[in-house]
């Protein structure tokens, strides 16, 4: 019933710790477990549920504890290789992911690195040059730096999708399927995906059936 029981890895609990992060919140008492044990998941949470860390701490788990790190193709020059993509809504919601995430993953090892619109894109690419592991990103940002051949999906190990209906609302659905339909590309990869929503229209339960597979559904 604390964080000290959910076998994160010692540098991760460390972190959690340092954020004085004791009792899991309802939707990471539940979430965390089933994406350790490597399930999609589809999970019903609003904003200050705690979802953020739901979805931060099994991918920084599982990018440790993996050898994903060995994995990378050599170091192509300009081009980044992310194992993990967070998508969000919007600039803020992105930029308040990424703080949070890199508080959790403080001396792991693990980069984080976020990409939105709206802003110039030259010291994005410069940040994603440096290295990335967890990218996050607005859905029209991610896709510009596809199109300018700088980032490639094909390592993507976890993908989470956070408030996917405001993402629908607001019209992301052709860029999030072309997202995607990248990390589908052959070979095919081991892709863990969490789908988080507010709500359940029709629209993101058929998101739900293209993009994840097996998946439980976490209504708390
Ligand atoms: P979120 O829903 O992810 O935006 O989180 C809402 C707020 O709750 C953020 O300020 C988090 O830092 C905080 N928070 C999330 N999980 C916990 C927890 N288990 N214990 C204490 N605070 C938390």
């Amino acid at each position: 019933n604390t964080f000290a029981d959910i076998d994160l890895g010692e540098a991760l609990n460390q972190n959690i710790r340092r954020c004085k992060y004791v009792k899991p919140t309802p939707v990471q008492r539940h979430a965390i477990p089933i994406s350790i044990a490597g399930r999609d998941l589809m999970a019903c949470a609003q904003t200050g549920s705690g979802k953020t860390a739901a979805f931060c701490f099994p991918i920084i788990s599982g990018i440790m504890r993996g050898d994903q790190f060995a994995q990378r193709p050599p170091r192509m020059p300009r081009m980044a290789f992310p194992l993990a993509l967070i998508l969000s809504p919007t600039r803020e919601l992105s930029c308040q992911i990424h703080d949070e995430a890199k508080k959790f993953a403080y001396q792991t090892g693990v980069r984080v690195v976020v990409a939105y619109g709206g802003a110039p894109i030259n010291q994005q690419l410069r940040e994603l040059e440096r290295g990335v592991d967890i990218l996050v990103a607005t859905p029209g940002r991610l896709v510009d730096l596809l199109e300018r051949a700088r980032l490639s999906l094909q390592m993507i190990r976890y993908l989470a999708l956070d408030e996917a209906d405001r993402m629908l609302d607001m019209g992301f659905e052709p860029q999030i399927r072309k997202i995607v339909q990248q990390m589908d590309m052959p070979p095919p990869g081991m892709r863990q995906t969490m789908l988080f929503s507010a709500t359940f229209p029709k629209e993101i339960q058929t998101l739900a059936a293209d993009f994840l597979s097996g998946y439980i559904f976490l209504a708390v």
